[in-house]
């Protein structure tokens, strides 16, 4: 997944930006709320729930120079930006917590605070935000644990790189829909990749490798890709 960190505070910013890597995330870092909220808006790509544009959560910090956090949220909800939004802040009251939530926020979290915990609530707002009612997904004979961002095939741990993981991960919490290549480029790596490159079949094809004899991920030539488990006679391609 990718998140857009808002936070002014360089060696907080630079302390989440290397948890949230370590856990396969992509970030990307704004340290003040103006030009957060000018963000553009890019249109969410078909299929795509929500218009959440190139981001799937934002961590966001209310104190900021120039602009407040909570105006930021604001600008982006007016805006329609639909990504899932975590407060993270040094206020604790609940006054602030309730204009925070009536701002638009999904989750709210006080400084100080744990990494995991971090780490865990993007995880499960994400998993909230395409819609998804459980913890584990599975397809056939693979499964994520969306908590964890863990996966086993067969039933025996299923070793991937950040990227794939990403990848994976991306395709399995929209099952059986198309995932086109744009959407996946955008939210699977860190900076503009043009969504022909070839390194995403690269990728692809390693991640098809790992989960061989199971062939889940299939092409629609030209498109994008879908993940699903098509029992034995259906057409795969
Ligand atoms: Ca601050």
């Amino acid at each position: 997944m990718k998140v857009l960190l808002v936070e002014d505070d360089a060696a907080l910013a630079r302390g989440i930006t290397e948890a949230l890597v370590r856990e396969g995330m992509v970030v990307e870092h704004c340290a003040d709320g103006v030009r957060a909220s000018e963000l553009p808006a890019s249109p969410g790509g078909p299929g795509q729930a929500g218009g959440t544009g190139d981001f799937d959560a934002a961590v966001l910090d209310l104190g900021l120079p120039g602009i407040d956090g909570m105006a930021v949220l604001r600008q982006w909800r007016a805006r329609g930006r639909g990504f899932s939004v975590l407060v993270l802040t040094a206020r604790s009251r609940w006054s602030d917590k309730l204009e925070a939530f009536q701002a638009g926020a999904d989750d709210y979290l006080t400084k100080p605070f744990l990494m995991e915990e971090v780490v865990t609530r993007l995880r499960v707002l994400q998993r909230r935000q395409v819609g998804l009612p459980r913890p584990v997904v599975q397809q056939g004979p693979l499964s994520y644990d969306t908590v964890a961002a863990t996966f086993a095939l067969d039933g025996a741990p299923l070793a991937l790189t950040a990227q794939e993981q990403r990848i994976l991960a991306h395709l399995i919490t929209r099952p059986g829909a198309l995932v086109t290549r744009e959407d996946l480029v955008r939210h699977v790596y860190a900076r503009d990749l043009d969504p022909d490159s070839n390194s995403l079949d690269v990728l692809i094809g390693r991640i098809r490798r790992k989960l061989a004899p199971h062939a889940l991920i299939h092409t629609e030539r030209g498109r994008g890709y879908r993940l699903q488990h098509e029992h034995a006679g259906a057409a795969l391609d």
